[in-house]
């Protein structure tokens, strides 16, 4: 049992900070012995499941008209400094560079916190006319915050490795306003795929990037009855044409201001995909994304080594043959040591060749979310090897599906919303749109409001959970990271 160890979990229901920490460790996705706090090593296999993330992303994005660019990772503090206007204390989480070489910098010059600052003092000369808006583009960056709070990794880290962010420039409102619901929608299918479910809800007002128009994000709930927000999507309006000047000539030779909007994801969207998917054994990862799919395990017996070693060799070659992401495991080690390296990884299929196999002409497979096996037979192998990928996939979602409906409830009054957080859930109430019922509610259960979904009981009003009037909004409340 003792090399097994290292692949070992503090069970996930016991204490999911705890198995968290130790399924990204374990499992190879990042190393945390790097030297500077809140920045993690991305290992080979954490990074082709990234890439993999990503991918989806890009391909979502292209399909879109988005185009991706690379804007330098250093910002002027003049620059950035006009963000400041905007967001209090924003300074305060920057990572400046004060010295160059051997003398001080002549400004402070910033590692990029986020782009805005970066792009628009550029664009604005890249803008010129009607005819050149509108414009989408994102770029895949790292971006710097020294975040105060404590860190965790994926989820809050000094060094956001991969910054998903799209920027998108307009000539009216109007198209602001039709982009951040594509905007929605990109993300809606980005986490589709992943298996990922959400909640889509409008930011409060006054909670809202300030000055900006709105704010739409998507949610999650993890395991440990935190709210993990997974996307946003801002309509900035004119704020920060504005700001930057960024302006156009309409068709009858007036300048006006752009209207833009920003969306990002980070790998916040993996660690939605490990929590939700992930059971005491490490992670479960959904074919799409899992940099192995399936491992082919020779289990010979002393004597018939040969024809078991071909086969699985045979096995594997038919497989990659067919464009599938097969590992062969022909190590030394035990089954029962290989069974667990494979699943600490989240391997969809674990794929047994043994003297029984070969001799019955067929291979033994088993699905990461179950114990027993389930025979192919040879001439079906691949067919049959997809078709298991794909049962395994809507197993998977129907399972996230499970957990996180069992994790919402509607509530009626103050109590019900404290008895749904302390169950680790998050909780719904009418609202009826006043600041004021908001503040109540939220000095009454200590937590904030994580925004709410805008006429979602229209027709079917609600009393409102504080001044009884008949409300058309939907509100989320519960615990977040
Ligand atoms: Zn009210």
């Amino acid at each position: 049992m003792s090399e097994r160890k290292a692949f070992e979990l503090t069970p996930k229901e016991e204490d999911f900070s705890r198995w968290f920490d130790e399924v990204i460790f374990k499992s190879g996705i990042l190393d945390e012995r790097y030297p500077v706090k809140g920045m993690y090593v991305w290992l080979p296999f954490g990074y082709a499941i990234m890439e993999a993330v990503m991918g989806i992303m890009e391909r979502l994005l292209r399909e879109t008209g988005h185009r991706r660019v690379y804007f330098p990772g250093v910002v002027p503090q003049s620059v950035l400094g006009r963000e400041f206007e905007f967001i209090k204390g924003f300074q305060d989480s920057v990572y400046w560079i004060t010295r160059l070489g051997t003398g001080p910098a002549p400004e402070p010059l910033a590692l990029r916190p986020t782009s805005e600052a970066i792009m628009y003092e550029v664009l604005s000369r890249w803008i010129q006319s009607y005819a050149d808006l509108p414009l989408r583009i994102y770029q895949i960056v790292p971006v710097y915050r020294f975040e105060t709070k404590a860190t965790r990794p994926l989820i809050r880290v000094r060094e956001i490795a991969f910054f998903k962010e799209g920027h998108t420039f307009h000539a009216t409102l109007e198209e602001a306003i039709e982009q951040v619901e594509l905007g929605v929608k990109i993300y809606r299918q980005f986490y589709d795929e992943l298996m990922v479910p959400y909640l889509v809800v409008k930011t409060l007002p006054w909670d809202t990037f300030p000055g900006a128009k709105y704010n739409i994000d998507l949610i999650t709930i993890m395991p440990d009855g935190k709210a993990l927000e997974l996307g946003s999507v801002i309509n900035f309006g004119d704020l920060f044409s504005r700001a930057y000047d960024l302006t156009y000539m309409d068709e009858k030779g007036e300048r006006r201001y752009v209207n833009t909007t920003s969306f990002g994801i980070s790998e916040r969207s993996l660690a939605a995909v490990i929590a939700i998917h992930g059971d005491d054994r490490g992670l479960r990862l959904p074919p799409k994304i899992a940099p192995v799919q399936m491992v082919v395990i020779p289990i010979p017996k002393a004597e018939e080594k040969e024809p078991v070693i071909a086969k699985a060799r045979e096995i594997y070659r038919r497989l990659k043959e067919a464009g599938l992401r097969v590992e062969i495991d022909e190590s030394d080690e035990r089954p029962g040591y290989k069974y667990y390296k494979w699943d600490i990884r989240g391997v969809p299929l674990k794929i047994d060749v043994g003297p029984q196999e070969v001799k019955g002409g067929y291979v033994s497979v088993a699905r990461r979310d179950r114990v027993e096996r389930v025979k192919i037979p040879e001439r079906e192998l691949v067919e049959g090897i997809r078709r298991m990928l794909e049962e395994y996939e809507s197993a998977l979602r129907e399972e996230a599906k499970r957990y996180f409906e069992s994790r919402l409830t509607h509530a009626e009054n103050f109590d019900e919303i404290r008895e749904a957080i302390s169950a680790g859930k998050l909780a719904s109430f009418a609202w009826c749109g006043r600041e004021e019922c908001a503040h109540t509610v939220e000095e009454e259960i200590g937590y904030g409001i994580l925004g709410y979904e805008e006429g979602a009981l229209s027709g079917k009003e609600r009393p409102c959970i504080v001044c009884g009037s008949p409300s058309p909004h939907r509100a989320w409340i519960g615990r977040s990271y």
